[in-house]
């Protein structure tokens, strides 16, 4: 079963998974079965989870990423600086999340579980 990603006994190549699928979604957009922006965006997306070039970058969104160092190292300095804050609610570290803060116009950060008590005194 393709679409499966991962799991036991998935012996095809998944390159050739991507040519066999390609090959059905060319033959659709021919017959008119599909358009072919939607069967290119499926096939960008089948060839990313070979290629990791293909993939959309989380730091600067593009697909490719033109500089995958330089996102690397940006990546790694916000995890520092995430880290590094503490929450503004409780005032412990961890994973925060940044929210607005409609009162002070500044973004504060705070844990998911956090939040609701937060916003009982905020806005
Ligand atoms: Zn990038
Ligand atoms: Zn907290």
């Amino acid at each position: 079963m393709w679409g499966d990603s991962g799991g036991s006994g998935m012996s095809t190549d998944p390159r050739l998974v991507a040519l066999r699928l390609a090959g059905n979604w060319g033959q659709k957009v021919e017959r008119g079965e599909m358009e072919l922006h939607n069967a290119f965006d499926l096939l960008v997306e089948r060839i990313a989870a070979v290629v990791p070039a293909f993939r959309t970058c989380p730091t600067c969104g593009m697909t490719p990423c033109p500089d995958p160092t330089f996102c690397a190292s940006c990546r790694e300095a916000d995890q520092k600086i995430a880290a590094s804050r503490n929450c503004a609610q409780c005032g412990a570290g961890g994973a925060t999340e940044p929210h607005k803060n409609n009162e002070r116009r500044w973004i504060v950060y705070l844990h998911p579980q956090c939040v609701r008590f937060w916003r009982k005194t905020h806005r």
